[in-house]
């Protein structure tokens, strides 16, 4: 495995690109940016970003590009990003946010953009169960539950159910995905870089399909060893 890879994951929220953009993170070793995260930290840490993104946050509506265009140039221009790579998640969500990053890693780029393809009926079946640590933002459902009560596994946080994971909220987002995010599938796919890869069946199994996708397309980085 050569380490180091520069990509993008798409898919509807439930698909289960949290989790596997952490494991992607992990088998190339590579920052997992999660822009989601990134605000729900700054919301609570009291930020100005956080303050200026959080009633978009609640209504389920996408924080302005400004705003998340400051907040992923920041961590790109860090020198783990510009030295590994990256596994970006929930960014870019809309064709103008794919055109301002596209200017953000010239001459690069990207090296594979996965679209993680699940049933909507099964997307939302995950997300009305799905419950996650307020500190370290790892996920957990009602049927795959923290060891004791609902505190994380991993970092003692508490795990409780989204704000934006109630039925309004979600459907809100779900339709905002169809409108804004799915032309997204359409640029990369003409651009050459897309591949679809399935998103049903058990997280390993999944994981194994995504690293043989990236595998085959992509470029090892310069400097990294073969
Ligand atoms: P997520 O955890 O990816 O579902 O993101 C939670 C919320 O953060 C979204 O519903 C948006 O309000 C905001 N958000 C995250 N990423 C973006 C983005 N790329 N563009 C605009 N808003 C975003």
């Amino acid at each position: 495995m050569v380490p180091g890879a520069r990509l993008i994951v798409l898919g509807k929220q439930g698909a289960g690109k949290g989790t596997q953009c952490v494991r992607l993170s992990r088998h190339y070793v590579i920052p997992h940016v999660a822009t989601g995260d990134m605000l729900r930290a700054a919301v609570k840490k009291g930020t100005p970003v956080g303050r200026e993104a959080q009633r978009y946050m609640d209504a389920g509506e996408l924080v302005p590009d400004e705003v998340l265009m400051k907040l992923v140039g920041d961590r790109l221009d860090q020198d783990d990003t510009k030295e590994r790579g990256f596994v970006l998640d929930g960014f870019p969500r809309t064709v103008r946010q794919a055109d301002l990053l596209d200017e953000l890693l010239e001459p690069d780029g990207v090296d594979v953009v996965l679209n993680l393809v699940v049933a909507t009926q099964i997307v939302l079946r995950r997300l009305a169960s799905r419950r996650v640590c307020v500190d370290c933002g790892a996920n957990y459902s009602t049927t795959a539950r923290p060891r004791i009560d609902w505190i994380c596994d991993i970092c003692g946080g508490e795990v409780v159910q989204r704000e934006d994971d109630t039925e309004a909220a979600i459907k809100r987002r779900l339709d905002l995905y169809e409108k804004q995010t799915a032309p997204l599938i359409a640029r990369y796919r003409k651009a050459g870089t897309l591949v679809a890869v399935r998103g049903d069946g058990p997280a390993d199994a999944v994981t194994d399909r995504l690293v043989r996708a990236v595998d085959e397309r992509r470029q090892p980085r310069a400097g990294a060893r073969t």
